[in-house]
C-alpha cells in the first residue's frame, strides 16, 4: 500500500496531524498499536465512573489553540477551577508550597520565608541563576534552603526517582511557578487559594472524562488503523512494517512514537545513534483509581505528598471538581505512584494506597470502594539529566532529514502537555502541507 503521509500513533499529536491532513483533503494513513486512539488521554469507564489515565485536565496557554480545539470540545467541556495543596507536617497548604507558608507549622513558615529571603537577596546582589545549574543547586539559590528542604528535594525524589543534582532545569519552564518576595510574604501571613501556576482553571466534561477530546478530534477519520502497531521502518526505502508484516510506502513519515522506540525499530540507523538513545531516561506512574461510596470527602482536585511516609508523590479526587464523574451518592479518588525499572506490586501499593486514604480520613473504610481501575503509565516523565537535550536534538535532526517528522511528549521526548502534542501534530501538518520543513525523497 502507497501514502503520501504515514502518522505512526493515533494520540492527540498524532490525530491532530490526521485532522489537518484530513480537512485538507490530503492523502494519510494513521496506524494506533492500541484497539483505542487517545493515547494517554484516553478514559475507563467502570460501574458508572470514569476514570483518565491518571488526572488529566485541559489547559490552553495560546488563544489559537483554544480556537482550534473548540470544535471538538464546543460547550461540553466547562470550565473548572483548580483547587490543588500540598499535605505535610500533617495539615494542607495551598499551592504552590513556595508561595503559601501559612498552613505550616510556625517553625516551618519562618524557615522557609527566611531561607526565601535570603536566596532573594543573594540574588539581588549579584548571584546569578542560570540555564546551566542542575535542579538541586537551582532549588537552593532560587527558593532557598528551607523550602527545599521541606518540599522541594523530597517531593521531586520522590516523584523523578532520578538523582535531583543530575537533572537540569530545562524541563520546568511555567511548570514550577516562581513567586515575587511579596506573594510569598503575603502567603506566609495569611491563608489564601492561589491562582498561581499554569493550570488554575481547566476544561474538562460532565462525564465521558479526558477521552472525550481525541474521540471529538478522530470523528469522521477516515484513515485510522486501530489496532496497528509499526513494527519497522526503513527510512531508505520511506517503507513501514505494521506487527502483521503489512507493507506501507509513504513519502512522509509523522511519528509520535516514544523517540527510544522509534530508534528501535528503525532500520539503518547510524550505531551511534542508536547508542547515544540509551541514554534516553523517563520515569513511570503506577495509578490507582477508586471508584467510592458516601459523601466527598476532600474539596480538593489534587494534593502533592512530599512526605516519604506517603509512597505516592500525589493523590486526588476528579470528582471533587466535576461530581459527576462519579453516580450519585458516590465519589472518586486517584493515587500516582512513580517508579523507575521493575514495575512494582499492585496489590501492596493498592494496600498501601487505602492505609494512608483512611489515615488521611478520605475514607472510613474498604467497603466504600465499589470500582478500582489500575493504569499503568509507562516512561510517563521524561528525564531531563545531561544528555537528554543533545541526544533529542540530534535524533530529531537525523529524522527529519530522513522525512520523519517526530512529534508529541514522547516524540520529542520532553515534558509537554495536551495542547502541545497537539500543537505538534498540527504543525506537522502544516509541513507537509506548505513543503516546508520537511525532506522530500
Ligand atoms: C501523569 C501524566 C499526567 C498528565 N496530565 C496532564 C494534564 O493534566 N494536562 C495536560 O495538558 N497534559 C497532561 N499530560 C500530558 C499529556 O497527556 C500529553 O502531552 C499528551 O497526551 C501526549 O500526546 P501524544 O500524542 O504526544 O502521545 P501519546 O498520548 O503517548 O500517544 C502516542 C500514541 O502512539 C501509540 N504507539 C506507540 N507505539 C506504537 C507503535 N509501534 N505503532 C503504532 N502506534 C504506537 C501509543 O499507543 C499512543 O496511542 C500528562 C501526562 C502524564 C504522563
Amino acid at each position: 500500500m502507497k501514502v503520501q503521509t504515514l502518522i505512526a500513533g493515533g494520540g492527540l499529536a498524532g490525530l491532530s496531524c490526521a485532522r489537518e491532513l484530513s480537512d485538507a483533503s490530503r492523502s494519510y494513513l494513521l496506524v494506533e498499536k492500541q484497539k483505542e486512539a487517545g493515547g494517554l488521554c484516553r478514559s475507563v469507564i467502570d460501574k458508572g465512573f470514569s476514570f483518565d489515565y491518571t488526572g488529566h485536565f485541559l489547559h490552553f496557554h495560546k488563544p489559537a489553540m483554544r480556537q482550534w480545539a473548540s470544535r471538538f470540545i464546543g460547550k461540553i467541556f466547562k470550565e473548572r477551577r483548580r483547587h490543588a495543596v500540598i499535605y505535610s507536617q500533617g495539615g494542607y497548604s495551598e499551592y504552590p508550597y513556595q508561595e503559601n507558608n501559612a498552613g505550616l507549622p510556625s517553625a516551618t513558615n519562618r524557615e522557609n520565608v527566611l531561607g526565601y529571603l535570603e536566596a532573594a537577596l543573594h540574588q539581588r546582589f549579584g548571584k546569578k541563576i542560570n540555564d546551566s545549574q542542575n535542579f538541586k543547586s537551582w532549588c537552593l539559590d532560587s527558593v532557598g534552603p528551607g523550602i527545599s528542604k521541606n518540599f522541594m528535594f523530597p517531593y521531586n525524589q520522590k516523584l523523578w526517582k532520578f538523582p535531583l543534582d543530575q537533572m537540569t532545569t530545562h524541563w520546568m519552564g511555567r511548570f514550577v511557578p516562581s513567586p515575587k518576595i511579596k506573594e510569598v510574604v503575603d502567603g506566609a501571613l495569611s491563608k489564601k487559594t492561589s491562582d498561581s501556576g499554569y493550570n488554575a482553571t481547566f476544561l474538562y466534561p460532565d462525564s465521558g472524562g479526558i477521552s472525550l477530546l481525541p474521540q471529538g478530534i478522530a470523528k469522521g477519520l477516515s484513515s485510522l488503523w486501530r489496532g496497528a502497531g509499526i513494527q519497522k521502518v526503513d527510512l531508505k526505502k520511506r517503507r513501514a512494517w505494521l506487527d502483521s508484516g503489512f507493507e506501507i510506502d509513504y513519502e512522509f513519515l509523522v511519528s509520535s512514537l516514544p523517540l527510544n522506540q522509534l530508534v528501535e525499530c528503525t532500520e539503518g540507523l547510524p550505531i551511534k545513534l542508536r547508542a547515544s538513545a540509551k541514554q534516553l531516561k523517563a520515569t513511570s506512574i503506577y495509578n490507582i483509581n477508586f471508584g467510592l461510596k458516601g459523601q466527598q470527602p476532600i474539596p480538593y482536585s489534587w494534593v502533592y505528598f512530599p512526605e516519604n511516609e506517603f509512597q505516592f508523590h500525589r493523590a486526588g479526587s476528579v470528582s471533587a471538581c466535576v461530581p459527576t464523574v462519579a453516580p450519585k451518592g458516590h465519589f472518586s479518588l486517584y493515587v500516582e505512584f512513580s517508579y523507575r525499572g521493575t514495575k512494582p506490586n499492585p496489590a501492596q501499593l493498592g494496600r498501601h494506597a487505602i492505609q494512608k486514604l483512611k489515615q488521611l480520613g478520605w475514607i472510613d473504610s474498604e467497603k466504600q470502594i465499589v470500582s478500582r481501575v489500575d493504569l499503568d503509565l509507562p516512561h510517563s516523565y521524561v528525564i531531563y539529566d545531561r544528555y537528554r537535550d543533545e541526544v533529542t536534538a540530534e535524533l530529531l535532526r537525523f529524522y527529519e532529514k530522513n522525512g520523519v517528522q517526530s512529534v508529541g511528549r514522547y516524540g520529542r521526548w520532553e515534558y509537554g502537555s495536551m495542547e502541545s502534542a497537539m500543537e505538534q501534530g498540527i504543525q506537522a501538518a502544516q509541513g507537509i502541507l506548505t513543503g516546508s520543513n520537511v525532506h522530500k525523497k
